[in-house]
């Protein structure tokens, strides 16, 4: 256990479970929508710092062999 025991308000409510696409604990029961992949949306949510998209990276790949 760690931090304060009066905080037990905080895991009473399960909000997020593991999401089908991603894996990730992220998946919001009251919203239903992932947080992590955007799921159940067609969509991944992308940004320029997670390894979700993986494109810049084909790009280089593709960029440097011709
Ligand atoms: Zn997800």
């Amino acid at each position: 256990m760690k931090g304060t025991p009066s905080r037990g308000r905080h895991s009473r409510h399960v909000v997020h479970i593991v999401c089908r696409r991603c894996g990730h604990k992220s998946y919001n029961i009251r919203k239903k929508r992932c947080s992590y992949c955007g799921y159940p949306d067609p969509k991944w949510r992308k940004y320029s710092w997670s390894r979700v998209g993986g494109r810049a990276r084909s790009i280089l790949i593709t960029d440097s062999t011709r």
